[in-house]
């Protein structure tokens, strides 16, 4: 199953690719995380793409289509996986369809969770992390049972960098901009399936797995 997780910054995209690969045994290829690897380790991949991510802005597509491609070519990506986050742009897209022809594979559906832009600075500002496995929490809708503690592990929670008010306007006008369109061209394509990311996240994750039974028929 080859499954591409679309949305706005904060619509759940993470949150909801980690029950899935639970559930489906398949990679989560997250261009976001990537670059944040990146940026931790210092090398000239995370030199690049922290400009950009500190802004809001989305880091240069021949950049992000490499590593994607590389990643894609990996031996844990045969039986399928799901991309978050990527493709943002049209050129990504169709950069990404080149990808997958070369690899002999297709897209099995495209999954969009849809949230009002209204409720979406207050999913990314009250965004924590757990630094150790990199467990997503929220401090009102998803809160730790103990205060800055992850559930999983202990790990401590921090709040990522660019998840501010300010950024999170950025980032919200580049999605508008750059990655809204993609709606449309899957649509066209035919893979095209959109779930009401304001449930509960437990409700969002049932629809989901509901859209995927039902095109497995
Ligand atoms: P994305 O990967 O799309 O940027 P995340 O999965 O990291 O989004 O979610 C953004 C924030 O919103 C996180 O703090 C997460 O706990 C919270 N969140 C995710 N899904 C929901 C939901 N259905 N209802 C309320 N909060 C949610
Ligand atoms: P969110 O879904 O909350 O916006 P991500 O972790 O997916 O967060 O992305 C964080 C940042 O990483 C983006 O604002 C952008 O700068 C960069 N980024 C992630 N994916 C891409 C991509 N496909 N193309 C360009 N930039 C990207
Ligand atoms: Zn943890």
């Amino acid at each position: 199953m080859q499954l591409l997780l679309m949305g706005p910054p904060g619509a759940g995209k993470g949150t909801q690719s980690a029950e899935l690969i639970k559930k489906f045994s398949i990679p989560q290829i997250s261009t976001g995380d990537m670059f944040r690897a990146a940026v931790k380790e210092g090398t000239e991949l995370g030199k690049k793409a922290k400009a950009c991510m500190d802004k809001g802005e989305l880091v240069p597509d021949e950049v992000t289509i490499g590593i994607v491609r590389e990643r894609l070519a990996k031996d844990d990506c045969k039986n399928g996986f799901i991309l978050d986050g990527f493709p943002r742009t049209v050129e990504q897209a169709d950069a990404l369809k080149k990808i997958l022809d070369d690899l002999g594979i297709k897209l099995t559906r495209v999954l969009n969770i849809h949230v009002p832009a209204e409720n979406l600075i207050e999913r990314a500002v009250g965004r924590r992390i757990c630094k150790n496995c990199g467990a997503t929490y929220h401090v009102k809708f998803n809160p730790p049972k103990t205060e800055n503690k992850c559930d999983n592990c202990g790990g401590e929670l921090y709040q990522r960098g660019d998840d501010n008010a300010k950024t999170m306007k950025t980032r919200l006008s580049t999605y508008e901009n750059s990655t809204r369109p993609l709606i449309e061209y899957y649509k066209k394509v035919g893979i095209y399936t959109e779930v009401d990311g304001g449930q509960p996240i437990t409700k969002v994750t049932e629809d989901l797995v509901n859209v995927l039974s039902s095109a497995a028929d």
